[in-house]
């Protein structure tokens, strides 16, 4: 094989493992630029590039490189000089970059046994009055696993820290007792395994493989809705984790009440210990996490620029991670710390000023999705349960929050009579008061709707 033929092979089976997105950022451009004696130089169009690859790719292509040609021991990157020069021209940053968070790299930091990712970690979660009753419990659980709060049942929208709470009880567990039997999983994993097994006739050692944790953390658990057999299993192995005081952690966007398609057994085991919520972080607290980024990250930034972003972005803390993240890569493109005019004109695309206005129609598609169903379920005349209380949560908020008359809300949901709606409205004004759980949902499809 030649240089080329080599480089071709490497890139051919790294495509296979990495994201699209990530591919095309740190691999494009590369290539041999020479090889002797065990030793290969790969050239590379920029430094932030070269960063990265000895950083974080370095040993997944020195594995693959050794598979194909057992003589290369050692794999070294050098910048591409007359690529850089283009590059360095470059006032802006194409979209696939800003796809780039440090959870792009996940998969290298991801232990095998306890498919726990050593990032997370209490030490760089900052808590503000939005999550502290929910960082508290995690850190009380992780301090007496199995003793204090079974299950631990954490819920909020996304890109709030659930799964860095979820994995930080974990790590956090493991490093004061490596004996601890930690597993890590997302619903949707859980649910792909339970149904390969069967597949597979091999249940049995599916289900054993958890039956021997000692914290089991069960991310996004949401997704169970409507999968009965998944249901069914994991309502066992819960029971028999439960009874050996085994911990048990899990996530989900919403209150198990408000889970569709969930079996009451399970819905009363979820609620059986401590459910904690994560709202949406206050602006110091915005600020604050910002702030611990930059200093993990070894970079400076103007404060002038964190607020900018601090106050632009309200509801997503991936998405705070994000902006912060075009910033880094603009300065080590360029070499320079982005003005607040320069910073304004990278974050245009993730900053949506004036807040999204969503129609009467994407309300109602947005409040269908929460609960499973099909949008045309809520225009029928059925009166079963599960379809009436979203469509007065519809009617609700379609009158609340986009202030659309009663005639015109009935309209849009499939030519009901106006009495109707006023009564679905006043329905749902009132229970509020009530029932917490209700006010809970509602502010969870309204973070929705802002995130949108
Ligand atoms: P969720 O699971 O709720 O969708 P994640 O846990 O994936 O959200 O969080 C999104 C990103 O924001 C992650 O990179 C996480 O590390 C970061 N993050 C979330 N909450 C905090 C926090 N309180 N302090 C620091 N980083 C946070
Ligand atoms: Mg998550």
């Amino acid at each position: 094989m030649d240089k080329k033929e080599l480089w071709e092979a490497v890139l051919a089976q790294i495509q296979f493992k990495i994201s699209k997105a990530n591919f095309a950022t740190w691999f494009k451009n590369t290539e041999i630029f020479i090889k002797k004696e065990g030793e290969l130089i790969i050239s590379v169009p920029n430094a932030f590039s070269k960063e990265w690859l000895e950083q974080k790719y370095n040993k997944f292509i020195l594995k693959i490189l050794h598979s194909l040609d057992k003589e290369i021991k050692e794999v070294k990157y050098t910048i591409n000089r007359s690529a850089l020069k283009v590059e360095s021209q470059k006032t802006s940053i194409s979209p696939s970059q800003t796809l780039i968070g440090q959870t792009e790299f996940e998969e290298f930091k991801i232990n095998k046994k306890t498919c726990l990712n050593s990032r997370y970690a209490f030490e760089n979660f900052i808590v503000g009055p939005f999550n502290e009753i929910a960082q508290a419990a995690a850190w009380a659980i992780s301090e007496n696993p199995g003793t204090v709060y079974n299950p631990l049942f954490i819920y909020g929208g996304v890109g709030l820290g659930k799964t860095h709470l979820l994995q930080a009880i974990g790590n956090k567990i493991i490093e004061a007792s490596s004996d601890k039997k930690v597993k890590y999983i997302s619903a949707e994993k859980f649910i792909s395994g339970i149904v390969n097994s069967i597949r597979n006739q091999s249940i049995e050692n599916f289900k054993s493989e958890y039956q021997k944790t000692d914290i089991l953390i069960v991310d996004d658990i949401q997704f169970l809705a409507g999968k009965e057999k998944t249901q069914e299993e994991f309502f066992h192995l819960f029971n028999s984790l439960y009874e050996q005081d085994k911990q048990i952690v899990l996530s989900s966007d919403r209150l198990p009440k408000a889970i569709p398609a969930l079996e009451e057994r399970l819905r009363s085991r979820f609620e059986g210990g401590m459910i904690a919520d994560i709202g949406s972080p206050d602006y110091e607290t915005r600020l604050a996490i910002l702030k611990s980024k930059i200093k993990q990250k070894e970079i400076e930034l103007p404060e002038k620029i964190l607020g900018f972003i601090s106050s632009n972005i309200q509801n997503n803390i991936r998405e705070l991670e994000g902006a912060l993240n075009r910033l880094v890569i603009y300065q080590k493109m360029n070499n320079k710390t982005p003005d607040l005019e320069i910073a304004k004109s990278l974050l245009k695309k993730i900053i949506r000023t004036p807040p999204k206005v969503v129609t009467p129609s994407q309300l109602i598609k947005l409040v269908a999705e929460f609960y499973d169903l099909k949008e045309r379920e809520l225009l029928t005349p059925s009166r079963r349960k599960e379809i009436v209380k979203p469509r007065q949560i519809a009617m609700y908020l379609l009158r609340e929050d986009l202030k659309s008359s009663y005639p015109s809300i009935g309209r849009k949901l499939g030519g009901k009579d106006h009495t109707t709606v006023i009564y679905g409205y006043k329905k749902i004004f009132e229970e509020i008061e009530k029932n917490e759980s209700l006010a809970e949902e509602i502010k969870l499809i309204r973070q929705r709707i802002c995130s949108g």
